[in-house]
């Protein structure tokens, strides 16, 4: 139950966070500080990674264990497919 709500944390904030990085890297890369930007850009690569690992293995309904939704992922309690609270433990 608490990994769920870890994962659905991380799954809300990790889009958010690689956009502003996006923005972070192209005010270095404007700047002139090209060496900055590719390790923020390198950054965003690795969030993305664990981002879609996540998504692909932790982001699913503990009950019909369809894959859940990643948009507003912050905001969501119940499950698409089968309704049920995707925070509550007993199947
Ligand atoms: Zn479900």
């Amino acid at each position: 139950m608490k990994k769920l709500k870890r994962v659905q944390m991380m799954v809300a904030i990790t889009p958010k966070v690689s956009m502003a990085l996006a923005v972070i890297a192209c005010i270095f890369y404007l700047i002139g500080m090209k060496a900055s930007a590719y390790i923020v850009i390198g950054a965003i690569a690795v969030l993305l990674v664990i981002y879609l690992i996540l998504c692909l293995t932790a982001w699913r309904c503990p009950h019909c264990h369809q894959y859940l939704p990643t948009k507003n992922a912050g905001k969501i309690t119940k499950c698409p497919a089968c309704n049920k609270n995707i925070f509550d433990e007993d199947e």
